[in-house]
């Protein structure tokens, strides 16, 4: 593929051993920022060439969250694994070079060999460094390592960190390939950055040392470093590295407590990276902003109750059928049995609610009236309050519902208030116990927008149990 040389391409590169961290979710959103903002392509790989740690679970967990997270990838994923051929290729032309040797130490001698060279506080290297082997030491088991070059100093500019400095002398000859003829991890990142033709790479700061090591790599090959950028670890509300005691880390978790997909996406964004005091944006917005200056050097931290009020904010811009169609599977998710018109009533429902929810499990918690089934059950203290005068009142509001023909919400509210002045009683002697009768006690909305959610025939319907029940 030949691309023009200023396309940005960017990607998201897992490892499949577990579930789509939030860590994780904001590195693939950030590279997904950045490759659309400059017009350029966003690509994951999957980083499976730990065969005992990675499972196809994981794989399906990881491209899951994404989906959810509507982050989807510009071309066919990558699978490392797949490409190990091509790895070991790379590892032919580094021997040629002379930038790699084969390391025929035994695994004991490369211990006491390590051990030694800590004792006298140098850098360990293998004797095999400087060493031709023979044709006949070719036969024996052996690992291929990286020729590092010796007393030189390494620099990374870093697009968030600055330009970071090593000694090559503090670094390893690395492992390429194991003595299965296994590439190994830094080794795989490098040949397949580059022919994916990765320019920038985004990722967790806890692989600023991999960058100076894969550096090397890309020096000794001719290749073309891409612009690295190393970006803080999220860490908890206290300021500890994120951990299970501070409450979710899979994105699929926050699918499940009832955040919405562009609130995710809003928050994480702002989660070590900011745009002015712009807390509520789109996607729009995040893609004309992003940029790399704008990442933080410190860590960020997770805040829940920003999260929920960013989630607040999307829950009343969101369509009302795809929110009906959220609170249903929330009160399906919760066991209750489904009934024809349920998904009718939540719309109906929706524009009273969803600006007193801050997510769908609320959204829900907020609808649970619409769905009661019928006759309600009066708990004594309805049944009170459901009594004598008050429910000779009930019987006459009932009637003049029945002969109401609108059931808009502003001519619903304009009839109660004209029943209350014709009553000759203020509004508070007959909304409790309209509300109670309507909902037997649950959360809800006023008494205009209940009667409108449930529509006509429901609202007289629950009248007539409430006066026949508690006669
Ligand atoms: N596979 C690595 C990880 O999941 C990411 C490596 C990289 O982005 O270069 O941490």
């Amino acid at each position: 593929m030949t691309l023009p040389s200023s396309t940005v391409v960017t990607r998201f590169a897992p490892s499949p051993t577990g579930y789509l961290h939030i860590g994780g979710a904001r590195t693939a959103l950030f590279n997904w920022l950045y490759a659309r903002r400059h017009a350029g392509r966003f690509l994951i790989r999957v980083e499976d060439t730990d065969r005992e740690r990675s499972t196809d679970e994981a794989v399906k967990a990881i491209f899951d969250g994404l989906s959810w997270l509507e982050l989807f990838a510009d071309e066919e994923p990558i699978f490392q694994f797949s490409r190990a051929d091509r790895h070991r290729e790379v590892v032919d032309q580094l021997l040629e070079s002379g930038h790699a040797y084969r390391d025929f130490a035994t695994a004991e001698e490369t211990g006491r060999l390590r051990d030694q060279a800590k004792a006298e506080r140098r850098p360990f290297e293998s004797p095999w460094r400087d060493r031709k082997p023979t044709v006949d030491d070719l036969a024996l088991p052996h690992v291929v390592r990286f020729r590092r070059p010796r007393g030189m100093t390494i620099t990374v500019p870093d697009a968030v960190q600055g330009a970071v400095n090593w000694s090559s002398d503090d670094l390893d000859d690395l492992v390429l390939l194991r003595s299965d003829g296994a590439p190994t991890y830094n080794l795989a990142v490098v040949v397949d950055d580059h022919d994916m033709g990765v320019t920038h790479v985004i990722r967790g700061d806890d692989h600023l040392n991999n960058a100076a090591r894969q550096s090397l790599i890309y020096d000794a090959l001719g290749w073309t470093r891409p612009t690295f950028a190393h970006i803080p670890l999220i860490h908890g509300p206290d300021g500890a590295k994120l951990s299970k005691r501070h409450g979710a880390q899979a994105v699929h978790e926050y699918a499940e407590m009832g955040y919405l997909p562009e609130a995710m996406r809003n928050y994480l964004a702002r989660l070590g990276w900011a745009h002015g005091d712009d807390e509520l944006f789109s996607d729009e917005q995040a893609v004309a902003w992003f940029d790399l200056d704008g990442i933080g050097k410190a860590p960020a931290r997770l805040d829940f109750d920003k999260l929920a009020h960013v989630n607040a904010h999307w829950l009343r811009l969101a369509d009302n059928d795809r929110l009906a169609k959220m609170a249903l599977d929330a009160h399906l998710q919760r066991g209750r049995g489904l009934q024809p018109d349920d998904e009718d009533r939540l719309r109906r429902a929706m524009p009273f609610v969803k600006d007193r929810a801050k997510t769908i499990l609320e959204l829900a918690d907020q609808t649970e009236f619409v769905l009661k089934a019928r006759p309600l059950a009066f708990d004594d203290k309805a049944r009170v309050l459901l009594s004598g005068e008050t429910l000779e009142r009930l019987g006459r509001l009932r009637d003049r519902l029945a002969l109401f023909q609108s059931w808009d919400v502003f001519a619903l509210e304009a009839e109660l208030k004209a029943f209350a002045e014709d009553e000759g009683v203020g509004f508070g002697k007959i909304g409790p116990a309209a509300r109670t009768a309507l909902t037997a006690g649950s959360t809800s909305p006023d008494i205009a927008r209940i009667l409108s959610a449930l529509g006509r025939q429901e609202s007289l319907g629950r009248l007539d149990d409430a006066l026949q029940q508690t006669k």
